[in-house]
């Protein structure tokens, strides 16, 4: 590395260190933007020379990136930001943590995929979904799938894993060939994880058209965007993949979406080279998620936190929680987006039945949502009244970003 970028990639460790040490957090955001401030290739000069893999999507990027890091550690040691922080000033703070390494696994937030494909110059990149999240703030979900296809027609040589469930996401990896400028369409490996969320995607990105679709096929009614066949695909509690070999996948995260961000971590470390047979076993070690499935007991309760951000998410929790009281909490912070109206956009239907509990900054949003759902609730006021309102046995808390946060402390940062 250049002088400068040593002298930065020093200077940001340091910095997040002392962060950590001040008990700031996990200091890879201040540590990145002070490497970044110093040097403002850095990201670029500490991704010279490794193996990369980005993984972007609008919901499950950190648990798909925990999984391949898992996958690809089959190879080598692997750098990777698993706390969440992916932006640039994460991944510059986590490559400049990590030392020399042969690969790198890299979440990165859907908006600055194009940003972080051009200095890292990865050899893969997986797409996960695209799906409304931050009303106030987040892209229109066509406006980012047009993001995401131009940013790939300037890399036409990196390999693409993309979901071909996802309309938005099969015609972002797509982009046309243009052999007039030496542009070709980039190498996509498909796969199919399922998905529950249509509400995005009922109207082609391509021409316009209704969107049509039958079990898990669709396909455009104007024009030739259609489901391509996937490689890899999620069946019974396994993983088929490409040569026709199925993998049983045996996972500490619930629900199938997990099963679907395991398939989704095999394809991407196969990039790389490695065979399932060899990571599957791999994928079982990974436990909970910067606090998200993570399981506490108390005074009797076994309390388990789903994390739920945006109306897809919600729909793959009410699927993964267990028929159980069920806290939810609502918070409407700058992390997780000012505006609650998405409220609207979830089917609380699933939970009736349930003893369902509500709370949060926000818990009045949720209340008028519940009673319009035709959902029973009751609304409490600190976490210890909800474990005290439920009998002993499994209590499911499912919350937004910063709600999460606050129940996580309550119960001593979980991880
Ligand atoms: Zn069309």
């Amino acid at each position: 590395m250049p002088l400068r970028a040593k002298v930065a990639s020093s200077v940001s460790r340091t910095a997040a260190a002392l962060s950590r040490a001040a008990g700031r957090g996990d200091g890879s955001v201040i540590g990145g933007w002070i490497g970044l401030k110093i040097d403002p290739d850095l990201l670029a000069h500490l991704s010279a020379g490794r193996a990369i893999a980005l993984i972007s999507g609008t919901n499950g990027k950190t648990t798909t990136t925990r999984l391949a890091a898992a996958a690809v550690g089959v190879l080598g040691r692997v750098a990777t930001n698993s706390f969440g922080a992916n932006m640039p000033t994460g991944h510059t703070s986590a490559l400049a943590k990590a030392g020399s390494t042969p690969y790198a696994v890299l979440e990165v937030d859907e908006h600055y995929l194009a940003q972080v494909l051009e200095a890292t110059e990865p050899h893969v990149v997986a797409l996960l979904n695209l799906s409304r999240d931050q009303l106030d703030r987040a892209k229109e979900v066509a406006m980012m799938a047009q993001l995401w296809r131009a940013a790939l027609v300037r890399h036409a040589d990196v390999r693409v894993v993309a979901n071909a469930d996802d309309p938005m996401v099969v015609w972002a990896a797509t982009p046309p060939a243009d052999p007039a400028r030496g542009v070709d369409t980039p190498h996509v490996t498909w796969f199919s994880a399922g998905q529950r969320w249509h509400d995005d995607s009922w109207v082609c990105p391509e021409c316009g058209s209704t969107i049509r679709r039958s079990a898990e096929h669709w396909w455009c009614t104007g024009c030739p965007l259609r489901r391509p066949e996937p490689h890899w695909t999620v069946e019974d509690d396994g993983v088929l993949d490409p040569t026709g070999a199925w993998h049983k996948v045996r996972l500490q995260l619930p629900g199938k979406v997990n099963i679907g961000n395991a398939a989704t971590a095999l394809a991407v470390a196969a990039e790389f080279g490695v065979r399932p047979v060899d990571a599957v076993s791999r994928l079982g070690a990974v436990t909970s998620v910067a606090g998200r499935y993570a399981q506490v007991d108390r005074d009797g309760r076994n309390i388990r936190l789903l994390l739920a951000k945006n109306p897809a998410s919600w729909l793959e929790a009410f699927d993964m929680a267990d028929e159980a009281p069920t806290l939810l909490s609502i918070n409407a912070r700058d992390p997780d987006g000012l505006d609650t109206s998405w409220l609207f956009d979830v089917d609380f239907a699933p939970l009736r039945g349930r003893q369902v509990l509500i709370t949060g900054d926000r818990a009045y949003d949720l209340a008028v949502r519940l009673e319009i759902n035709d959902v029973p609730f009751q609304h409490i006021r600190t976490f210890d009244e909800a474990v005290r309102a439920v009998p002993p046995g499994r209590l499911e808390v499912i919350a937004n970003y910063t709600a999460f946060q606050d129940i996580r402390a309550e119960l001593d940062r979980v991880n």
